[in-house]
């Protein structure tokens, strides 16, 4: 039995490949290093486990049980897969999903769906980790997790719409790699590599660069800008992913930054909380707790991606005192309703992460089935203020075009509005009148009256409104 198991394992994923930079990036620096096996080393046929993977415990002190769809899912496809391997981010990397014959083993695709994937694969390549695959039920062509991760015909089909690079992040690059386009703070962008490419991603464009990572001499070359320009508070490693690049590379970036004195704060963007949370271990949280402040933001888009794991992941990023706060993308049939938004926010405070930012999709080729109308964003933002915690209630923007920033979008509660008053409508739809202070430039004056008036005694029997102005 045992022996039928490991064939059954290498055959599912022998076929599998990485492109060449991908592997120099899970290598970078890493290859005389004992700590970090190269990919492909380990052996998958480890101690076999008899019972359904989801019902194991990962931390060893909490029984937690995933969704029973996700733990049916797994075992559905992954029970030969010890939970030891399993929760080994390189191998959950090494295995990702790259070729539409692999998909195939996990969803049931028709021949035409599978000839027009590997159309739209040419042009946009797919990646999807075991562990996100495993969230996806594959029954269902409209789940959530699929849309995200799954290639579609459309991205070819409506491929036309929309800008190569809407953010106009190319004319806002000072030096490869490096985005300065606010004052006070820069992006730095130390690969394209994502252990899952989000059929929804702004750096769409990058994909067909094959995978790179920035050389020293080109991270020699951004470290050299930040330090010149003294009004860089704030540096924002994003990617791509950074957190692809091993421990040892990262933290040879993270150090020099924070060697910067006029730098106070580094920001990392990673989706690893929610593509591979078994990245974020304690290693890393302990590497990362050297150089705080250090803020990460993350991309949950889904209530469906908050599972245990990865409320773990965020919870040793917090008590390792990094902050965690979430930017999600508005999603055409993902997460464009109400209900999805709050339930989303909702579990992102249980898990102690902020809903910070939900962005309008970007006007990126290849995303425009994917988007939607401006006004669903606004209509969410008004359909969770007042019926939820403002704390679950992130900030609709849009990123504009060209580099013009972001514009954060608010539903109008104004009905009416003078000089000495506005007339509100709340919530519920009830309209309030609300005295409008003005500039006060009266103030001074009003002050200087009190004593020339009136008597401490006759002054304290008026009424109280005879007293304001
Ligand atoms: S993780 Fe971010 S950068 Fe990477 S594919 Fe997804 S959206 Fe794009």
């Amino acid at each position: 039995m045992e022996e039928k198991r490991k064939v059954k394992t290498s055959v599912r994923f022998k076929s599998q490949s990485m492109p060449k930079s991908e592997k120099c990036c899970l290598d970078s620096g890493t290859n005389n290093d004992p700590e970090e096996e190269p990919p492909g080393k380990r052996s998958m046929s480890g101690d076999l486990e008899e019972e359904p993977p989801g019902s194991h415990n990962m931390s060893g002190d909490l029984e937690k049980e995933p969704a029973s769809h996700i733990a049916a899912t797994r075992y559905k496809f992954f029970k030969d897969i010890p939970d030891t391997i399993w929760n080994d981010w390189k191998w959950q990397f090494r295995n990702r999903i790259t070729r539409v014959e692999q998909l195939t083993q996990f969803i049931p695709l028709s021949a035409k769906e599978q000839a027009q994937l590997r159309l739209v694969t040419m042009r946009y390549p797919m990646s999807v980790t075991p562990y996100y695959l495993s969230l996806i039920n594959p029954d269902d062509p409209e789940d959530p997790i699929r849309k995200q991760a799954i290639p579609s015909a459309l991205e070819m089909t409506m491929g036309a719409v929309g800008l190569e690079d809407p953010l106009g992040e190319k004319e806002d690059t000072v030096v490869p790699g490096l985005v300065h386009r606010y004052p006070d703070r820069v992006l730095l962008v130390l690969t394209d590599i994502c252990p899952v490419l989000c059929r929804h991603c702004t750096r769409k464009r990058e994909w067909r660069n094959g995978g790179w990572v920035q050389t020293p001499a080109q991270v020699e070359a951004m470290l050299m800008y930040i330090s010149q320009h003294k009004a860089i508070r704030d540096v924002i490693i994003s990617g791509g992913d950074p957190l692809t690049l091993s421990n040892r590379h990262l933290e040879a970036v993270i150090s020099r930054i924070r060697e910067i004195k006029h730098v106070e704060i580094i920001r990392i963007g990673t989706r690893f909380p929610v593509v591979l949370p078994q990245r974020i271990d304690k290693e890393l949280c302990t590497m990362l707790a050297k150089y705080g402040p250090i803020w990460l933001n993350t991309h949950f888009n889904h209530v469906r991606e908050i599972t245990p794991e990865a409320g773990e992941a965020c919870d040793r990023l917090l008590r390792s005192g990094i902050p965690v706060n979430n930017q999600s993308v508005l999603l055409r049939g993902i997460n464009d309703s109400v209900e999805a938004q709050t339930a989303l926010c909702h579990g992102l405070l249980k898990i102690k992460v902020r809903p910070y930012y939900l962005f309008e999709c970007d006007e990126v080729q290849g995303t425009e089935h994917l988007r939607t109308p401006v006004e669903a964003g606004i209509k969410i933002i008004e359909g969770m203020r007042g019926h939820t915690s403002g704390l679950a209630i992130p900030t609709f923007v849009i990123d504009l075009p060209q580099g013009g920033g972001k514009v954060p979008l608010q539903p109008n509660y104004v009905v009416a509005q003078s000089e000495a008053e506005l007339v509100l409508r709340n919530y519920e739809g009830r309209t309030f009148r609300y005295r409008n202070p003005g500039e006060r430039q009266d103030l001074e004056s009003a002050a200087e009256a009190l004593p020339a008036a009136h008597g401490a005694a006759g002054y304290l029997a008026q009424e109280p409104a005879a007293n304001v102005g």
